[in-house]
């Protein structure tokens, strides 16, 4: 049996990697922070909060990394962990750098030092295209917009050198945007399905978004996750980029969102707010993953409709099943 430690096994992927690992027969060892209110709901949505052994390591405290490194003994380390929102990077631009970008450094340096032989998995971002034109893949240009998609590059790179310097299997996925029910709710699409429920359960009347015109390549998280498996199966360790092929506005996820919801117009209900907007934003992303669907024999299962229907409906459940029994009937 194998174990896997997981950084960020709090978070929306760390919550579907580590059940996708305990259903392979892994065990499953995850870190999370210390903080005054404990965050294990993902993991117990997915009844996998008793199945994890659990591990308090922080990415900025250099020994918790290597004392949970020593304990779990893993064959495979993926760093899911990260500030991650790209719109608090900007307001939180030394935390960022210190926790997405020197965080993963401190996990590379640990296992060089304690457990070379083990495979790392390294979450890498298409923020670091940032608005380079075209559709990205491996060798497409970095050119980030945000402190966020900085570190991340940081990251990127300082993997690579592990690598290559000290002989460590460490892969990097280069992820597009992934959703999922269990997506923060400061992440737009979460924002939108959340509110939308607490419009329809009569909770509020209306909520403000950004930028709506921006652009991204959406797929779900649960599908995601095995690829991020797969890189670690692999003879050698390689970087890929996991995307679906398709780009969608915001828009167009509010105006499908609204539907499922049977909210009527979003015009009625969604207030722009500039003061949401970011300093720099990316248009456009989209990623071209073939070389994952070639080699990693990997390819996206859920549509980008269903996406948005199976987090809709997710939302809307929560709130009938908490609010009012007079929705019971709908
Ligand atoms: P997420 O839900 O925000 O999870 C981030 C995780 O990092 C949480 O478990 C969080 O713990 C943990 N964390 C934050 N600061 C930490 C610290 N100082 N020490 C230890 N752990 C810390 O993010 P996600 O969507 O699962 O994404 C997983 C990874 O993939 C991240 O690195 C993200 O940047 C990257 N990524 C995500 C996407 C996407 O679309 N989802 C796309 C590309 C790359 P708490 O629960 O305590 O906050």
């Amino acid at each position: 049996m194998k174990n896997a430690l997981i950084f960020g096994v709090t978070g929306q992927d760390g919550a579907y990697l580590s059940d996708f690992l305990l259903k392979k027969g892994y065990n499953v060892f995850g870190c999370f922070r210390r903080t005054s209110h404990k965050s294990f709901e993902r993991i117990d949505e997915l009844g996998n909060f008793e199945k994890i052994t659990r591990i308090k390591a922080d990415l900025a405290d250099y020994s918790s990394i290597q004392a949970a490194i020593r304990q779990a003994q893993p064959d495979e380390i993926y760093n899911l962990a990260a500030q991650s929102f790209v719109g608090a990077s900007f307001q939180q631009p030394i935390l960022t750098s210190d926790i997405t970008g020197l965080g993963t450094l401190r996990i590379l340096d640990a296992i060089k030092e304690n457990t070379p032989n083990v495979k790392f998995y390294q979450a890498s971002s298409s923020e670091m295209f940032g608005n380079y034109p075209g559709v990205k893949n491996e060798d497409s240009f970095f050119k980030p917009r945000s402190p966020y998609g900085v570190a991340k590059v940081f990251a990127h790179h300082i993997t690579n050198h592990y690598r290559d310097a000290y002989n460590i299997f460490a892969s990097c996925g280069i992820l597009f945007n992934h959703e999922s029910p269990l997506r923060g709710l400061e992440f737009v699409t979460r924002r939108i399905t959340w509110n939308l429920a607490r419009i329809k359960f009569q909770k509020a009347k209306k909520f403000n978004l950004g930028n709506i015109y921006a652009k991204r390549d959406w797929g779900f998280a649960g599908d995601y996750v095995e690829a991020m498996w797969l890189m670690l199966q692999q003879d050698k360790p390689d970087d890929y980029v996991i995307a679906t092929g398709e780009s969608h506005s915001v828009e167009e996820f509010l105006t499908l969102a609204t539907e499922f919801a049977g909210l009527g117009d979003w015009h009625n209900i969604i207030e722009i707010d500039k003061s949401i907007m970011r300093p720099t934003d990316i248009d456009d992303l989209i990623g071209d993953s073939s070389k994952a669907r070639k080699q990693l024999g990997w390819k996206p299962k859920l549509s980008f409709k269903d996406l948005v229907k199976t987090m809709v409906d997710h939302d809307m459940n929560f709130f009938k099943s908490r609010v009012d029994p007079r929705y019971d009937s709908n």
